[in-house]
């Protein structure tokens, strides 16, 4: 069984294309984590990942300078945008802005999981593979390689 965790945020969700999402996020609006597209045809990510019987799941951080209710209020964004979006998600964890992504407790071995993030630094720090994600086609291309490999 192949586990792959993902990262939201300029990840699968393109936060950073929504209309000033950094002041809105600052002012605790939940709307840019709402109105996120999706960062490109999750539906052949999704069959992709079908194909190759990957477990999947999300690694995402809340917003920074948050509060307890503005946490809350993300997360049931994100969950939401999961069910909606990229409903292949077995496994969910929103925590708090920063956390080391290595320190969440997982259901898989830290070694045996990918992490896909979009963060370089979050990748560098992850025990295990990772693709660090630059865009979706390159990101499905990536995967399909180590997929691929990982079933020879
Ligand atoms: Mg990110």
């Amino acid at each position: 069984m192949i586990n792959i965790y993902f990262d939201m945020d300029g990840t699968i969700a393109d936060l950073y294309n929504v209309d000033r999402w950094e002041e809105k996020l600052q002012a605790h609006d939940v709307s840019p984590y709402n109105e996120a597209k999706p960062c490109g045809n999750l539906l052949d990510l999704m069959e992709l990942l079908k194909q190759f019987d990957v477990r999947v799941g999300i690694i995402s951080w809340c917003a920074k300078n948050s509060s307890k209710k503005y946490d809350k209020q993300v997360r049931q964004s994100k969950r939401a945008w999961i069910k909606k979006n990229f409903p292949i998600v077995e496994e969910c964890h929103i925590v708090k802005y920063g956390t080391r992504k290595q320190w969440t407790i997982c259901k898989a071995k830290r070694d045996d999981a990918i992490l896909v993030d979009d963060n370089a630094e979050v990748c560098r720090e992850w025990q295990g593979k990772t693709v660090n994600f630059h865009n979706y086609e390159e990101l499905v291309k990536n995967l399909k390689n180590i997929l691929t490999e990982l079933a020879a």
